[in-house]
């Protein structure tokens, strides 16, 4: 679905991505954990075209990706970041449902139904006529992902959904990403959750110094890969 090759970005003359190189396939979820400015962020905005890169290709459901097809491309890419982007002028409805309007063309009743669809699935069915400032921090990241899951997206990326959020509501944020991997969504995920990225991952990628250190199946990640780095981060994170 997603391949990228031999990816290099700078900011200056500092080197954030050093040729990485990373395939993605449908109904795979891949896992990015590693320490703080490995580059995690920037190797996901780079998948939907929010970084420019310097040199290497994306390659998307066989395409390349070019400044031509990019935004054709980003419309089947989801993406949630760790605050919660939302209008705090909208209610929950008009945040989900403003996308789908305009862009898609669809109806406000379709549109509206689905949305109420979403937030029932996700345990907030209850929200649809709040605004972001009444809802809990659990509450507007899920409203996040529902709003990311109105545009129908074929992959999802998640940028440390739960490290803004009070431990009592991780635990929600994170049921939801796990009922879209029983849905089938392929999503490449940066979490420092690694009990949760053990049970729903079923890639495990280690990043450091603008590297892919380590590539692997996630109980191969957890119990066989001998890499000293890796090691030493996970003996600070379990
Ligand atoms: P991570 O998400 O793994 O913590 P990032 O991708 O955010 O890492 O950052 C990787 C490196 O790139 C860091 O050294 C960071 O300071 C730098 N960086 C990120 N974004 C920018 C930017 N817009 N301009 C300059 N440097 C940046
Ligand atoms: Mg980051």
């Amino acid at each position: 679905m997603l391949s990228m090759k031999h990816i290099t970005k700078k900011f200056g003359k500092l080197t954030v991505l050093d040729d990485m190189s990373l395939d993605v396939h449908e109904h795979e979820i891949v896992v990015l954990c590693g320490p703080s400015g490995g580059g995690k962020s920037t190797l996901l905005r780079t998948v939907n075209g929010l970084e420019k890169i310097n040199g290497g290709e994306i390659h998307y459901r066989g395409e390349l990706v070019t400044s031509k097809n990019i935004k054709k491309v980003r419309s089947h890419i989801g993406m949630v970041f760790q605050s919660f982007n939302l209008f705090d002028n909208l209610t929950v409805k008009d945040n989900l449902i403003i996308a789908p309007t305009k862009l898609q063309k669809k109806s406000k009743e379709e549109a509206s139904k689905k949305a109420q669809e979403y937030l029932d699935s996700f345990g907030i069915g209850d929200k649809m006529d709040s605004y972001p400032h009444q809802l809990s921090g659990g509450q507007k990241q899920r409203v996040a992902i529902v709003r990311s899951m109105m545009m129908e997206p074929d992959l999802m990326l998640f940028d440390e959904p739960t490290s803004a959020l009070d431990p009592e509501m991780i635990k929600e944020v994170l049921d939801s990403i796990r009922r879209l991997a029983k849905m089938g969504m392929t999503m490449i995920i940066v979490t420092h959750e690694i009990g949760f990225a053990r049970e729903v991952a079923s890639r495990m990628l280690f990043l450091e110094k603008a590297k892919i250190r380590v590539d692997a199946p996630t109980e191969e990640f957890f119990t066989s890969v001998e890499d000293e780095r890796l090691q030493q981060f996970l003996s600070v994170i379990l």
